[in-house]
């Protein structure tokens, strides 16, 4: 299909790497202050079709950040997934959208994560990313886990975020020392653990921390390092770079170059599919807490 949109993408990358990129099918999780600006770049981009993954509606504090947003869309009423794939067809209608109006960590998320070729982390829960790890790895699926921060406290206050690609058992958010795991197993324990350390601890920062500052420039340029690194690997570019941090109150961007730890078990998995067993997390009804 000759698309003249496109046309100054295919100046820059060719008709080749347009073509790779138009075959690429991506998933979203999380169609919020990021996964919004991702869906509008992926959009722009040219890929070949968007599986839309979120479980919740929008509310009236989103307004402030969520691209595509519109100031009469219905508070209560309006799902996330909606807002994703009029997005979308508001640049290109032909772009198929599948939608899950549910959390990723069941049947219909898992599906339609397997059935992408690359997967958006837009999420802000630990836990919900360590599943991601694990299913991405045990379907070999390339995995983009997108994050901003905004911690108001300091004086002057720290604001950035982080994009880690991982991808062919050679990196991943455990082996990179990304990951939070005590705050990933808090998020993944059950009510009468989580009852019991709260009586005894009391309420992690953690978890009253998701409903925080968030600002729609941070979030901006957070999804667009996670969707030119994207646009790098397909078409051929070059390879990504494991993991860019960005640190808005300094203004710079880093790039590490430390090397993964060896024998990560999340990369031992890579494309083993079934046998993993990452199903588990449906059964044992994760997907509950987990949006
Ligand atoms: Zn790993």
């Amino acid at each position: 299909m000759n698309n003249e949109r496109l046309n100054r993408n295919e100046m820059f990358f060719g008709r080749d790497g347009q073509d790779r990129i138009r075959r690429t099918t991506c998933a979203v999780v999380g169609v919020g202050g990021l996964g919004t600006q991702v869906v509008q770049q992926l959009s722009l981009l040219g890929v070949g079709g968007l599986n839309l993954i979120d479980s919740e509606e929008i509310d009236t504090t989103n307004r402030n950040r969520y691209v595509g947003l519109r100031h009469d869309d219905p508070v209560p009423g309006f799902r996330k997934v909606d807002l994703g794939e009029r997005l979308a067809h508001s640049i290109d209608p032909t772009i198929p959208v599948q939608k899950v109006f549910d959390s990723f960590v069941s049947e219909a998320g898992f599906f339609a994560i397997r059935s992408a070729d690359w997967v958006f982390g837009c999420l802000d829960c630990e836990g919900a990313r360590l599943i991601l790890t694990e299913l991405c790895s045990a379907y070999g699926r390339p995995y983009t886990d997108v994050a901003s921060d905004i911690n108001p406290q300091p004086t002057p206050p720290a604001y950035g975020g982080r994009v880690c690609v991982s991808q062919c058992g050679n990196g991943c958010l455990v082996c990179l020392n990304v990951l939070d795991m005590d705050e990933a197993a808090r998020d993944l324990e059950g009510e009468a653990e989580r009852r019991n350390r709260e009586a005894i601890y009391g309420v992690p920062r953690a978890a009253v921390g998701r409903s925080g500052p968030s600002v729609v420039s941070i979030n901006g340029m957070m999804a667009s390092i996670a969707v030119t690194e994207f646009m790098a690997v397909v078409t051929g570019l070059r390879q990504p770079k494991a993991i860019s941090t960005y640190y808005g109150h300094s203004g710079k961007v880093t790039v590490s170059v430390d090397a993964p730890r060896k024998n990560c078990w999340y990369c031992s998995l890579w494309d083993q599919g079934a046998k993993v067993d990452v199903e588990r997390y449906i059964r044992d009804g994760i997907g509950k807490a987990i949006r």
